[in-house]
């Protein structure tokens, strides 16, 4: 771990020795004010994260991504494949939202919300921390031969680790085909179902081989969102800042003694006790500066408020702060451009969430018959035919269902497969239909009709389409 104090710039990454090998990183277990937020957002996640897949609105699963059949819910509604569209504006619109949203307030997602840190930090390393003890017990552990101690403690842990990373694939698998489907397979066991249980065992391995081995690795080298900082940041992006204004002043900074008058000195307000490299769970001395590696964990924050408060410094020499709020020694204040980018987020927020609550449950699509043009009855009628597709979104059959033309109340609709018949829930319905209308009604050769669908006499969704007339020479 480099913790040279005269270090200015390094051209590789900070988990690494000089001769390429990785530096394992031990963190000192964290502790202070924004710890405990932190842990209360990561219950609230995690709870989230563990029990999304299990509940059911309207007989719908919470959240379900189920690739391979192509079913999604997401908040309890069902998506079709006929809602990609949805899906596109979603991602446009989150790409969007993570740009703005880094510009403006860095990298905080990634210490504070990222299941990634939030397995790590909050589920894994506690359970380190509680078996093998905090960073100098665990350095010390490493280093003992493997005997009986080494050999019961890292067994545990890694027994464990293995436990909760099967049990994380298991939640991934019930996102994937669902909370019935994994109970179903559970009953059967996995024996019947192997084709589903080889890859759940190859998903524990990774995930066991991330939080057991790979670790603060995915955030530095792998994370493609992490790789993107080094473009979205700017002087005036708030991040986890150490103000070397403070902390260094004329002559540096300095280990802390007893009636000193450090002012006199020209020392900063750094005592370099070097708590908050301990603390860093990506190994790196925030006092070099904004790096890759920072997760903006906020881990030194505490770390360095808890020596402030015991030298009786005021609090945060490392703090949230942009770069321009230090070099100009400005307070940290919420400026116009976050509160236009805090606006522009709430919007695109908005706009999405109004797009799932609009979106119809029953989607009734009708296309005239390719290749095929009007026929002219024997009672002067103009026909056209169609074809319907009516797809059902919901939990529940649609039944009773009935077609009527309401462009044209002097007009008729045929069904082929006649009237009254149902659509299976989540399920769909094709067939073809005739539309007439009388001929001193058409008044060009291509003109609007809109067909209304009813289920038990309520209109459930309305189609519209292009009807084909004769020729009209005036
Ligand atoms: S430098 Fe501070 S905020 Fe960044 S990862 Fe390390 S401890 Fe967390
Ligand atoms: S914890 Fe604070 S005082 Fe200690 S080395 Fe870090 S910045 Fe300096």
């Amino acid at each position: 771990m480099s913790t040279d104090n005269n270090e200015e710039f390094r051209d590789s990454i900070g988990t690494l020795t000089e001769d390429g090998k990785r530096e394992w990183v031990y963190p000192k277990k964290p502790s202070g004010a924004l710890y405990d937020y932190r842990k209360w957002v990561s219950y609230f996640l995690l709870t989230f994260l563990f029990i999304s897949p299990f509940i059911k609105i309207n007989g719908n699963q919470f959240l379900l991504f189920n690739i391979l059949e192509r079913k999604f819910n997401i908040f309890g509604f069902p998506f079709w494949p006929q809602d990609f569209y949805l899906f596109v504006i979603s991602m446009i619109i989150g790409i969007i939202f993570i740009a703005f949203f880094t510009v403006a307030f860095g990298r905080v997602f990634c210490g504070w919300i990222c299941p990634q840190t939030i397995f790590m930090e909050m589920v894994f390393r506690r359970i380190e921390y509680a078996i093998e003890g905090d960073r100098g017990k665990q350095m010390r552990l490493s280093r003992m031969p493997w005997k009986k101690e080494k050999i019961i403690k890292k067994g545990t842990k890694w027994t464990i680790f293995a436990f909760i990373s099967f049990l994380i694939a298991n939640v991934f698998l019930a996102y994937l085909i669902s909370s019935d489907e994994l109970f179903k397979y559970v009953q059967e066991g996995p024996l019947e179902n192997l084709g589903t249980f080889i890859p759940l065992l190859i998903f524990t391995a990774v995930f066991y081989f991330v939080f057991a081995w790979f670790r603060e690795q995915v955030c530095i080298i792998a994370c493609p969102y992490g790789r993107l900082q080094g473009v979205l940041l700017d002087k005036k992006t708030i991040v986890v800042a150490y103000d070397h204004k403070r902390g260094e002043a004329e002559n540096g900074r300095k280990k802390f003694r007893k009636n000193e008058d450090r002012e006199a000195l020209g020392h900063g307000d750094c005592i370099d006790c070097n708590q908050c490299v301990h603390v860093c769970p990506t190994g790196i001395d925030i006092r070099n500066g904004t790096q890759l590696e920072c997760v903006n964990c906020t881990a030194c924050i505490d770390a360095c408020d808890e020596i402030m408060d015991r030298v009786d410094y005021p609090r945060g020499l490392i703090r949230f702060a942009s770069e321009e709020n230090i070099e100009e020694k400005k307070p940290f204040v919420f400026n116009t451009r976050m509160k236009a980018y805090s606006v522009v987020l709430t919007v695109l927020v908005g706009i999405l969430i109004g797009m799932l609550f609009i979106r119809t449950s029953v989607e009734a699509k009708l296309l005239r018959l390719p290749g095929q043009t009007y026929e002219t009855q024997k009672n002067g009628n103009i026909s056209n035919v169609y074809t319907y597709k009516l797809i059902n979104k919901t939990t529940h059959d649609i039944d009773k269902v009935e077609f009527k033309l309401l462009s044209h109340e002097d007009g008729q609709l045929k069904l082929v497969k006649g009237a009254n018949f149902s659509v299976p829930k989540q399920g769909l319905s094709e067939g073809t239909l005739f539309i007439e209308i009388p001929s001193n009604l058409i008044d060009s050769e291509l003109n609007d009709v809109e067909i209304g669908v009813y289920s038990d006499g309520e209109l459930i969704d309305k189609a519209k389409a292009n009807f084909m007339g004769p020729r009209l020479f005036k």
